[in-house]
């Protein structure tokens, strides 16, 4: 409902479609737009990766998974890109930045402009401010509610109060505002600086590590201007140093530098003891895809609609034939993988998926391929230790007499 907002952005660009005859290419209020659903669709594409399970499950940070309270917390986590939109709005509407009046779509010399003003400003700033936010009593009252998320997500950086958001807001913005004072600023500039802004962010949230310790050690100054998934998992869980925003040169510099986060990048890395792979499940459910419409609702692909696992979104239509075209791949090339996960009393407990859908239990065609596909799923829980396998619904019957417990 917050999207009528943009009511005032679209106006402008209807109006200007019409005034020019075609799509206004040039116009600042479309690139808004633009740009704040590549910003939302960064975030999103981190979320799938991470919750890819059978991507992932060896390299995460935290073992734990997100309940639904954390869920419930940030269903609104994409407020902070609606307030930069509105901001970006008003800037563009104001005389302020008269280099935003041409529309230049390349400028080198911005870039460095904005290099520097980053490491100079925004990166200070940022952490000087976040700092500032761990003590009493400004964490209680700006900075606790974001704490509060137990497991890290790319959707946990945009939840946080309207303060932290301004704060977020100028650390963005600073870069972007300086090269346009200067007259260098340009649009590549903008998507540039925000995807890779909002790219670090979503990656340092994921709970997933990617950057190789191996890259590190090759290059040790790198470990000081870019930090990792463990960096920040360290800072959100314990509070304790890492306030940087993504520049750990800080916290070395100013004392709280938190050093275990690197032990705790390889062990996450590796998938060793220490990190937060999933290690073996005592229980397994070998589940099966619905149907094509259900298939849009596993948790990796948006939180929203997994989270109402029964309910029917007309916005999903467009996408069936998508979706009908992983069946395909699904049915040509898919081993049987991990769905999701969770712990009870400390006991792993996971879903596994056959790679099939309910209708193609009923093609006889299918069949060989279903029960092969049982059968090695079976024989991996088997050989990892799994202690208790249940076969879900059509499984059951299709498999011949291969349930254990
Ligand atoms: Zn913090």
């Amino acid at each position: 409902m917050q999207y009528v907002l943009f009511g005032p952005l679209v106006w402008k660009v209807v109006q200007e479609w019409r005034e020019q005859g075609g799509l206004p290419l040039g116009s600042w209020w479309l690139h808004l737009l633009v740009l704040f659903a590549v910003r939302g669709l960064t975030y999103q594409f981190w979320f799938t990766y991470g919750n890819m399970l059978f991507f992932t499950r060896r390299r995460r940070v935290v073992a734990d998974g997100v309940d639904f309270r954390q869920i419930d917390a940030e269903w609104d986590w994409d407020n902070f890109l609606l307030l930069q939109t509105l901001i970006g709005a008003t800037v563009v509407n104001s005389p302020l930045l008269p280099g935003l009046r041409q529309l230049c779509l390349w400028d080198p010399r911005g870039w460095a402009v904005a290099l520097l003003l980053h490491v100079g400003f925004s990166e200070p700033v940022f952490y000087l401010a976040h700092r500032a936010l761990h003590r009493t009593p400004l964490f209680a009252r700006y900075h606790a509610a974001h704490h509060a998320s137990g497991v890290t997500q790319p959707l946990t950086a945009g939840f946080g109060t309207p303060l932290e958001s301004l704060l977020l807001t100028l650390a963005m913005g600073a870069p972007l505002a300086g090269a346009f004072l200067v007259g260098h600023g340009s649009l590549a500039l903008v998507y540039g600086h925000a995807f890779v802004f909002d790219y670090l962010r979503a990656m340092g949230y994921s709970n997933v590590e990617i950057v190789s310790p191996r890259v590190f050690d090759a290059f040790p100054p790198l470990r000081y201007i870019l930090y990792t998934p463990s960096y920040l998992s360290l800072h959100h869980r314990e509070r304790r140093g890492n306030f940087c925003l993504f520049m750990p040169a800080l916290d070395a510099a100013f004392g709280t530098l938190d050093g275990r986060a690197w032990a705790l990048q390889r062990a996450a890395y590796d998938g060793t003891a220490g990190g937060g792979a999933l290690g073996t499940p005592e229980f397994v459910l070998l589940a099966h895809v619905v149907d094509i419409m259900s298939s849009m609702h596993v948790p990796f692909v948006l939180r929203s609609l997994s989270s109402a696992p029964f309910a029917n979104h007309f916005i999903l239509l467009p996408f069936w034939p998508v979706a009908f075209g992983f069946m395909l791949l699904m049915w040509c090339c898919s081993k049987t993988f991990v769905v999701s996960f969770y712990y009870l009393r400390g006991h792993l407990h996971q879903t596994w998926s056959v790679p099939r859908y309910g209708f193609q239990y009923f093609l006889p065609a299918a069949k060989k391929g279903i029960n092969h596909q049982i059968e090695l799923a079976i024989l991996r829980a088997d050989r990892m230790g799994v202690k208790v396998l249940s076969l879900a619904a059509l499984n059951k019957v299709s498999s011949p007499a291969c349930f254990y417990c």
